[in-house]
């Protein structure tokens, strides 16, 4: 889909977020100590660096997994209907599950998936998002863990998309436009 033309602000440095997972990864090893088995669900797609560089820093038995839903098209704005594109292979029925998410915005992706694995009655379901936008919630949903909470600015960068591009930015930048829209 063709864009505006647009230029990307660091908001915060791949530095900066490798420090920040090491300490989520401590406090998550300490949640999770003596687990048998740890199922880290990643929500496609933009998790999947997140959850990378995540899992590499838990010293704990861990099996990944994968989910798709869908919120956006690929505008910004949520679309507020959360469709399940893929579910998991495995079954987390009586399972430790920790459920990785990108961003969490208005809420609506998040508390729809918690809702869908809570059925599947897993022993214990904790929540992480690398990204948290307090300001933009409108369903009452918070993850365990947030890596940073943001003001409500459009960003990428980290796995993060905007129209499929820029997914492989090191770090989390804020999309700022440079034209005008056309009228
Ligand atoms: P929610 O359902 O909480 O409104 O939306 C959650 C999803 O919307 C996130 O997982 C993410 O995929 C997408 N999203 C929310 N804010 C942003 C953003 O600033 N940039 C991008 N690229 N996606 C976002
Ligand atoms: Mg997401
Ligand atoms: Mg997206």
């Amino acid at each position: 889909m063709p864009t505006r033309p647009y230029v990307i602000d660091t908001m915060i440095s791949a530095k900066s977020i490798a420090a920040r997972i090491e300490e989520l990864a401590r406090e998550i090893k300490e949640e999770f100590q003596g687990t048998d088995k740890l199922v880290v669900v990643g929500l496609l797609r933009g998790s999947f660096v997140f959850i990378a560089d995540l899992v590499r820093e838990l010293d704990l038995p861990v099996e990944v997994d994968f989910l798709e839903a869908s919120s956006y098209g690929d505008g910004t704005e949520s679309s507020r209907e959360v469709r399940i594109l893929k579910d998991l292979r495995g079954e987390i029925g009586g399972r430790d599950v920790l459920l990785v998410e990108d961003i969490v915005d208005t809420g609506f992706t998040l508390k729809h998936v918690i809702g869908l694995l809570q059925s599947r009655e897993p022993h214990r379901l904790k929540t992480i998002a690398l990204l948290d936008k307090p300001s933009r919630r409108e369903v009452d949903v918070k993850a365990d863990w947030t890596g940073f909470e943001i003001p409500d600015e459009f960003v990428v960068g980290y796995g993060i998309d905007f129209a499929q591009r820029n997914r492989n930015l090191p770090h989390i930048g804020k999309v700022r436009f440079t034209e005008a829209e056309q009228a």
